[in-house]
């Protein structure tokens, strides 16, 4: 059994929002018969008005914490299932639903934070029943595994949990099972027996754990979208689509803001040398986006441009900074005393900048941060700057390229966009650009223009 080749297949959740995407989601996995482990999310939004399952729940969690009686969303959840499953051709699933629903809020409320973890589980495990039911009734030798069933053990940190090095090896038994699986991504148990969940999206992370842990030949995740683009669709109209790029690349490009891949998903694929393929539910024979360990920088220095609002620098400056011993640890000492993580700290001979994400602290705290860096360290200026975009630009082709800042400089100054800040990270995969939060999109275009489309830049 062994050397058997096996694929786990992850469907998120506007692939699972209704009867019909759910016979598409049959339709592939019954097309090959390597698919073994099916990874579900919970339904997802059908239209872009309408509410993804899990966001409901946690509103019936919060309802249930804080007052008497019946959550007002729990009906329309009850109604999300029982309509997929008539349009589905099954037995009326109302009853079921509204009774494990109900089941889930009857206790645990004395922890509030593990109640609302069980809560929002339930929208993939319902889910995960529903299809490996529906799977069945269509002929197909398919069975619901529950995590906790399987040992998938995580840490015991809610809404942010990761798999314990164990499940990894527990679920490696799952090869063993007859006929396909059907797997609820999203959530784990701790060793005590809560049900934890992953952050937000995490069912990629599920679908990673357990491509590593069947040692699957391979790891595809199904979603909305033909492929990874080398920019957001909603800055550059029809962007380039990305055939291949490495898990390194990947990373780059998830942490400012390209969320078709959940970052924390690519490293226990990554550990296992697992190829990670991004596929269409509604094209699957579009060949879709590889994440690989190596690939062949053919395409040119760059891959993709990523960016992301919401950051602010803490500039300080200090004559003779560079000859005082333990400089940079007192200051991170104090971001630590305040519960804060930094993101870069781009430095010069006597000046130090601190980029770290807005939402983390308010003014109050700002003030008191300025305060005690001017005068713990007697710093000769403090200065914070609001509203920044960070611009990634990314390619392991950058190594081998020379002259790829120039290009990248030159864009953004004939575009009139002042540069806040550069950094270059040691590893050389990315150039990052801070800049202001108005002039991120005509920074991007910008970019984009220069290393994607350079015809149109020459002619202009
Ligand atoms: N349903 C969960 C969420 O909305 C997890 C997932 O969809 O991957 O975050």
């Amino acid at each position: 059994m062994g050397d058997v080749k096996m694929k786990v297949v992850k469907f998120g959740g506007s692939s699972l929002a209704s009867g019909r995407a759910v016979e598409k989601v049959f339709e592939i996995a019954a097309a090959d018969e390597s698919r073994k482990i099916i990874v579900v999310s919970a339904p997802g939004k059908r239209f872009p008005e309408d509410e993804k399952v899990t966001d409901m729940l946690i509103d019936c969690g919060i309802y249930a914490l804080e007052k008497e009686g019946m959550p007002p969303k729990l009906e329309k959840i009850v109604e999300r299932y029982s309509r997929i499953a008539a349009e589905l051709g099954l037995d009326n699933k109302a009853e079921e639903v509204r009774g494990r629903l109900l089941d889930t809020m009857a206790s645990g409320k004395e922890r509030p934070e593990y109640f609302l973890e069980k809560v929002k589980a339930c929208g993939e495990d319902l889910n995960a029943r529903l299809i490996a039911e529906y799977f069945s009734s269509r002929g197909i030798e398919a069975s619901y595994v529950n995590p906790g069933e399987a040992g998938l053990y995580v840490t015991d940190e809610p809404g942010n949990a990761r798999a314990l090095p164990e499940a990894y090896i527990n679920l490696k038994s799952l090869r063993e099972r007859k006929g396909i699986i059907i797997f609820p991504g999203f959530f784990g148990y701790s060793k005590q027996g809560d049900v934890l969940t992953f952050s937000r999206s995490g069912s990629d992370i599920t679908g990673s754990i357990l491509a590593n842990g069947i040692e699957a030949e391979l790891y595809e995740n199904f979603t909305d979208v033909d492929a990874v683009y080398s920019v957001n669709p909603h800055t550059v109209s029809s962007p380039k689509e990305i055939r291949e790029l490495t898990y390194r690349e990947m990373r780059e490009l998830s942490y400012a803001g390209f969320s078709v891949f959940h970052d924390e998903a690519l490293i226990p694929a990554y550990k296992a040398g697992i190829t990670v393929n991004v596929k269409n539910t509604n094209n699957p024979e579009a060949p879709g986006t590889r994440i690989v360990g190596e690939r062949d920088n053919t395409n040119g220095p760059v891959i993709g441009i990523a960016s992301d609002k919401g950051f602010c620098s803490i500039y300080v400056s200090k004559y003779l900074m560079n000859r005082e011993i333990g400089f940079g640890r007192r200051i991170l000492q104090i971001l630590e005393d305040f519960g804060l993580s930094y993101e870069h700290t781009p430095s010069g001979i006597d000046d130090l900048s601190i980029i770290l994400r807005q939402h983390q602290f308010d003014h109050a705290a700002e003030e008191q941060i300025a305060a005690r860096i001017k005068e713990e360290l007697e710093a000769d200026e403090v200065v914070i700057e609001h509203d920044l975009a960070l611009i990634m630009v990314v390619g392991e082709g950058m190594r081998h390229n020379v002259g790829t800042m120039a290009r990248a400089s030159k864009a953004l100054a004939a575009a009139k966009v002042n540069i806040e800040m550069i950094n270059q990270g040691s590893s050389e995969v990315s150039m990052m650009f801070g800049v202001k939060e108005n002039d991120e999109s005509r920074a991007v275009k910008a970019l984009y223009e220069e290393f994607f489309e350079p015809a149109r830049t020459a002619v202009r």
